[in-house]
């Protein structure tokens, strides 16, 4: 990709993050200009460039941002998800630490389009220095009139407030992050009613995440067809991929979406560690999407809708890389203590379920399982799947039925020596 078309030009901390250095990279540029076109300008244009959520869901920002009400009584929040802890997802955290008056920016603009004042970043617990690099440009950008009563000389009053969590996988979850940030534990709220109509307090609320927002004054500046552009049709834009795993230069990088996988690790990531021929399967998402097996790899492009439609998700665009040295059931197993760690426990699918799923896969570990059990643990994640209150359930289900999908010979052999 060309690197005119880079948004995070200082993703890799090469310059300062001060205020000065992203003015000087062209942050804050014109602010105020944008803001005069009005609120419907820059959802509608939002919503032309195509940008959806960086957060895993890939809900379109523009539409999200719509439902939300104007002129009612009630005060309007906009909340930043920055609570990031998918494993293998390490994106966030470069444009916090790195990047964060981009972010200010974008809360800025976006807030003022959804008619919020307010607007609160919940930032994951143990992300201590990034919170420290956050709280710094936001008392620069106060100190410069960007926020306050006058935000950016707009006449339009923006307050922007920091809160550390706790360090809680399900705190991601934009309903347990309104939990946990109105103070109680962080536990999933059963929806309806959405957080655009009864949210934070009970008042309108918006949930994005980092990325999402901090590419807004950007996408507003160069115009939405230009970020319509880039990448595929479904996916629109630029992404930072994070690639980790078993390449020789585990990286983030900013590219065009609906790059194919594997010159995204080939040219990228300096190549899977002993040759593309070592490769076994790639996780292309986040834990929580299905992994892929080479076959699949060879060719699929990552985007939305080519993800989807292998069974996978295109999810935080955090691809962990597997070489042939890999188990891959012991993988999955080390993937279902987490969820069953992570699980807050209120619906029981998810409770009782990941714990079982954990136990099976253990025992399928060791070769300790019988071969009938293979069919079992697809039916526990397929009772698992859909059939709780939030996405943690799936998110627990679908790497263990992907395994399922791609390595059941390889399950089959391994219980059949066992026995
Ligand atoms: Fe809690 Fe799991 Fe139910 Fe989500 S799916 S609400 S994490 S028990």
């Amino acid at each position: 990709m060309l690197s005119k078309n880079r948004i995070f030009t200082n993703l890799y901390g090469e310059s300062t993050p001060s205020l000065k250095g992203s003015k000087r990279r062209g942050d804050w540029k014109g602010t105020k200009a944008l803001m005069a076109k009005g609120t419907d300008w820059i959802i509608n244009e939002v919503k032309a460039s195509g940008l959806r959520g960086r957060g895993g869901a890939g809900f379109s920002a523009g539409m999200k941002w719509s439902f939300m009400p104007k002129g009612g009584k009630l005060p309007n929040y906009l909340v930043v998800n920055a609570d990031e802890s998918e494993p293998g997802t390490c994106k966030d955290r470069d444009i916090l630490r790195h990047e964060p008056h981009k972010l200010l920016e974008g809360i800025l603009l976006a807030g003022f389009a959804m008619e919020a004042h307010t607007a609160y970043i919940y930032i994951r617990g143990e992300y201590f220095r990034e919170a420290e690099a956050v709280q710094k440009a936001i008392d620069e950008a106060y100190e410069d009139g960007l926020l306050g009563p006058d935000a950016a000389g707009s006449g339009w009053q923006m307050d922007i407030h920091l809160h550390r969590g706790a360090g809680a996988y399900i705190c991601g979850e934009e309903t347990a992050l309104l939990e946990s940030l109105e103070g109680r534990r962080g536990m999933p709220r059963l929806k309806p009613p959405f957080p655009a109509n009864a949210g934070l307090y009970g008042c309108p609320t918006t949930i994005n995440n980092v990325e999402t927002i901090a590419v807004v004054p950007e996408i507003l500046r160069r115009g939405a067809d230009w970020f319509a552009s880039l990448g595929v049709k479904g996916s629109t834009g630029t992404k930072i991929f994070c690639i980790s795993g078993h390449v020789n230069h585990p990286c983030n990088i900013e590219l065009e979406m609906g790059i194919p996988l594997k010159e995204l690790i080939e040219t990228y990531a300096g190549g899977v560690r002993g040759g593309w021929d070592n490769l076994l399967a790639v996780i292309p998402g986040g834990s929580s999407v299905s992994l892929l097996p080479k076959e699949i790899c060879e060719t699929v492009t990552m985007d939305f809708d080519s993800l989807a439609a292998v069974q996978s998700g295109l999810g935080t665009a955090a691809v962990m890389v597997m070489d042939q040295s890999t188990d891959p059931i012991g993988m999955i197993a080390n993937l279902a203590h987490f969820y069953h760690h992570e699980s807050c426990g209120q619906c029981t699918p998810c409770r009782e379920g990941t714990g079982w799923m954990m136990r099976i896969l253990d025992r399928m570990v060791a070769g300790e399982a019988e071969a009938e059990e293979i069919d079992k643990l697809l039916d526990i994640a397929n009772q698992v799947e859909g059939h709780t209150i939030c996405a943690l359930g799936d998110a627990a289900a679908w790497p263990i039925q992907g395994l399922i999908r791609h390595f059941r010979p390889l399950l089959e052999q391994r219980l059949k020596k066992a026995a």
